[in-house]
């Protein structure tokens, strides 16, 4: 459902910034370009595979991109689903490649994905423009990993994925995975071992309320604490400094310095404060929060002929209204009306 549109529009010029109501710049746009995933990951999917919601053309996503940029935006994450299975995908990273932000620096192009595809998806990716990836991987136990993928070989050809991006150049190189209590909490040493050895970023996110089924509870979150002591007891953490503000992940290295993790916390020690992130879905909708109740129509619009002022006036009204926080664990807590596939992560 949209909003309604205010009177008076703002007026929007080529420096203008995105700052919502709450003084909160932001800068950082994810864009889902398919809700299709080759996995059916236990803890995100109910088991079908399928489209859920249309898909834009490469153009419609790259016109509506390159607006968001016009107003600030400085880094685009594309998601899915899982991206690499857009048709398409090469392409629009390399014309992404070629925009230019307000000041005339290049744009930070970053992917996350399953790293089914990877192995022979990493070289072109890099070629076309790709700076990052991020990588989800639940396990470094490959039974483990496949209960939860549900996709049998899955394992071999994610750490072929990986090592695949880190050859391209696909680096800094995170890995992330989303600790549950009871599915794969029992993967927390192991993985900080993995960290060391494939010169890897580990990232730990705390599991959220967004699965397509209904398994979350406050019990099954395995929090920041409980993964920074589990870890000091074989390898000792040393914090790092945040790089920026806006920082999701508390990042940790090891004692001798080698290898780094990070682990978000959205749910113990939520950011929001410091969000500086809006959402686009793959059929064009503006999310202003992961658990927003509302959705905002820009591709709507794009199709009823609105010029591209007409698009940036909305998105800096849009992000006007983006809520303060989340709710999680509190009694007026309401899922969002999309699970993660369908919105983006
Ligand atoms: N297919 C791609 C992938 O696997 O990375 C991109 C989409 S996936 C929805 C993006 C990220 O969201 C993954 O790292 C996944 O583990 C994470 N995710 C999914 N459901 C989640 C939840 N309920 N809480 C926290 N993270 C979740």
């Amino acid at each position: 459902m949209a909003t309604a549109f205010p009177i008076a529009l703002p007026v929007v010029t080529p420096a203008s910034r995105l700052t919502d109501s709450h003084g909160r710049v932001i800068h950082d746009l994810r864009v889902s370009i398919t809700d299709r995933c080759n996995y059916k990951c236990i803890y995100c999917r109910t088991g079908e595979f399928g489209a859920q919601y249309p898909e834009l053309a490469i153009t419609d996503y790259l016109r509506l991109i390159k607006t968001f940029v016009s107003l600030g935006i400085e880094k685009v994450r594309l998601t899915g689903g899982e991206p690499l299975l857009r048709r398409g995908l090469i392409e629009l990273i390399e014309e992404l490649h070629c925009v230019r932000t307000p000041s005339g620096g290049q744009l930070d192009i970053a992917l996350t994905t399953n790293g089914h595809l990877l192995d022979v998806l990493a070289a072109p990716l890099k070629a076309a423009g790709l700076n990052r990836v991020t990588v989800s991987m639940d396990a470094v136990d490959a039974p483990t990993f496949e209960r939860i993928t549900r996709v049998p070989g899955s394992f071999k050809k994610v750490v072929a994925g990986i090592r695949a991006a880190r050859a391209a150049g696909l680096t800094p190189l995170k890995v992330n995975c989303v600790l549950m209590r009871g599915f794969n909490d029992g993967e927390i040493e192991g993985f900080a071992q993995f960290a060391r050895e494939e010169n890897v970023v580990v990232r730990f996110i705390e599991f959220m309320p967004l699965e397509e089924g209904r398994l979350w509870t406050p019990e099954i979150v395995v929090s920041l604490s409980e993964i920074v002591e589990r870890i000091n007891r074989v390898l000792p953490l040393t914090p790092l400094a945040p790089r920026e503000a806006s920082e999701t992940a508390r990042r940790y290295t090891f004692a001798d310095g080698v290898g780094e993790i990070g682990i978000i916390a959205p749910v113990t020690q939520a950011f929001c404060g410091a969000c500086s992130r809006i959402r686009l879905t793959s059929d064009g909708k503006i999310r202003t929060c992961l658990f927003s109740q509302v959705e905002h129509d820009l591709y709507g619009r794009m199709r009823a002929g609105e010029n591209d002022e007409q698009l940036a006036a909305y998105i800096v009204h849009t992000v006007q209204g983006k809520e303060a926080r989340h709710h999680i664990g509190e009694p007026d807590f309401l899922k969002p009306s999309r699970s993660m596939v369908h919105i983006g992560g």
